[in-house]
């Protein structure tokens, strides 16, 4: 069995990751990671507890003198994403994950590294053996299962938590605060379909595919094409010039994905292909203007399919319907943050559909730190929903976290950064989901921030993190603790 060990600065953190390296614990399957570090709390006569889900909480007296200062939460999940090259025989059941040295940098052999949230745990359970530092009360939360959907955060007790900053450690940029988080809720939309007999009897694919897609977050400003709105374009386009019935739409894979192809099914007369085909050409040629810089792979194409018998089109009401919402449903950002420059406030994303015989089913995920926000974005929906005659199930949203810039956990922490560095941090908000969104919404208050070292490629076989950025997240850390006392 290869073993893997390293002497790197400093030496406590990363003999923690040594031994975390050695612990499997994709997401599902936290629970001897989650025993060891209960031991580690119990070897430090720590008080220490498990909830019903898995999350753990430790608690650390402060520092001498330090004792009525206030609480400081040190937050990671204990979850690794499993993914492993093709070629790679590890079995993330049992075998160890083999880390390599580099050039500076950290990466695994052939499977993901675990750094992403592995250095975070490592570095708390460093804090919580080290007695030379410089601390508050503290309190150590260590949750389950956030990769697969920030579940564990959702189940932590209200009441859990005493401490009244949190410093989150699970960000991926040294250099780089975050505070803020997008929440996010879905629309699933049902559109009831009749179909009819017809006469024509040549079926063929409309397909819009080569869209750069990406995350319907993290992506969204990006101003790339949805495969879905484009192929809705052409069709309503289409519609008056030229008597298509349609069969189906289909097309998008993810909720959080921006849908990189889609394609409709329709019945032609093939004596109106070249007239079709004129038409296709040149509202290519319109999307290829608008889309060309960004979207230079974006193909359309027409192709002949093979009709089957069970085939019948849409009612010309039931196509209009179906192609009518598509055309207006909104894609995209509907606000920018008004005070923090590039990042989307409210956006949404048509992101899928498929049709059976008698509905189509399209869901549409939305997203905003702002709750009124996010649910008038869902507004929208559903009175465009109404108006086509959909049924919409709205399920729950989960809360996002609006960036506060005049937080004085912020302030500290800007202090903190430029005292020990001597240059200023980078502040950032992402839209998308992350734990403190939850967090935060059942310790309503609380003041938090995420910072973390350089990982690159998360939840990837490349996954790397940058050696001397653990040195650097473990100096910014000892200073905060200190000054946050
Ligand atoms: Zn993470």
């Amino acid at each position: 069995m290869p073993s893997t060990s390293f002497e790197l600065q400093p030496t406590h953190l990363w003999k923690h990751f040594e031994q975390i390296l050695k612990i499997p614990h994709g997401s599902g399957s936290e629970k001897a990671f989650g025993e060891h570090v209960l031991a580690h709390a119990k070897n430090l006569n720590l008080s220490a507890s498990k909830d019903k889900v898995g999350n753990i909480i430790v608690r650390k007296p402060a520092s001498r003198g330090k004792e009525t200062s206030a609480g400081v939460v040190l937050q990671g999940h204990l979850d690794m994403v499993n993914e492993k090259n093709s070629s790679s025989a590890h079995d993330f059941a049992k075998d160890p994950i083999t880390a390599e040295v580099k050039d500076g940098w950290m990466h695994a052999r052939g499977t993901t590294l675990g750094a992403d949230n592995g250095i975070g745990i490592a570095a708390a359970l460093a804090v919580m053996e080290d007695t030379s530092l410089v601390h508050g009360p503290l309190e150590f939360l260590f949750t389950v299962e956030e990769e697969t959907g920030l579940t564990g955060a959702r189940d932590i007790q209200p009441g859990a938590l005493l401490g009244k900053f949190l410093l989150n450690l699970d960000s991926e940029e040294e250099g780089t605060y975050t505070i803020g988080c997008s929440g996010g809720g879905d629309s699933e939309i049902s559109l009831p379909l009749k179909r009819k007999a017809s006469r024509l009897k040549n079926a063929y694919r409309l397909k819009i595919s080569g869209l750069r897609g990406g995350h319907s977050g993290l992506d969204i400003t990006q101003g790339r094409a949805n495969a879905l709105k484009l192929l809705a374009r052409l069709l309503s386009q289409a519609a008056p010039r030229i008597p298509l019935e349609l069969l189906k739409i289909e097309g998008g894979n993810k909720r959080n994905a921006i849908p990189r192809e889609a394609w409709a099914d329709i019945l032609l007369d093939p004596a109106k292909i070249p007239a079709f085909q004129a038409f296709l050409d040149k509202a290519g040629a319109d999307i290829r203007f608008e889309y060309g810089s960004v979207e230079k792979e974006f193909q359309g194409r027409l192709e002949k399919i093979p009709l089957k018998k069970s085939d019948a089109p849409l009612t010309p009401a039931s196509q209009s319907a179906l192609v009518a919402f598509l055309d207006a449903c909104p894609h995209g950002v509907l606000r920018m943050h008004p005070e923090i420059a590039g990042l989307a406030e409210t956006s949404t994303n048509l992101a899928l559909i498929r049709c059976a015989k008698s509905k189509a089913e399209i869901i549409c995920s939305s997203r905003s730190p702002i709750a009124p926000a996010l649910e008038a974005a869902r507004g929208m929906l559903k009175s465009l929903a109404g108006i086509a005659g959909a049924r919409i199930r709205q399920p729950e949203s989960y809360p996002g976290w609006a960036p506060n810039l005049q937080s004085p956990l912020l302030q500290t922490m800007k202090d903190v950064y430029r005292k020990t560095f001597g240059k200023e941090v980078r502040v950032v908000a992402v839209h998308a989901g992350l734990e403190c969104g939850i967090i935060g919404e059942k310790f309503p208050g609380m003041d938090m921030i995420s910072l973390g070292p350089t990982i690159t490629h998360p939840h990837s076989p490349e996954e790397g993190v940058d050696i001397a950025s653990v040195g650097v997240f473990w100096k910014l850390l000892m200073s905060a603790l200190r000054d946050l006392a």
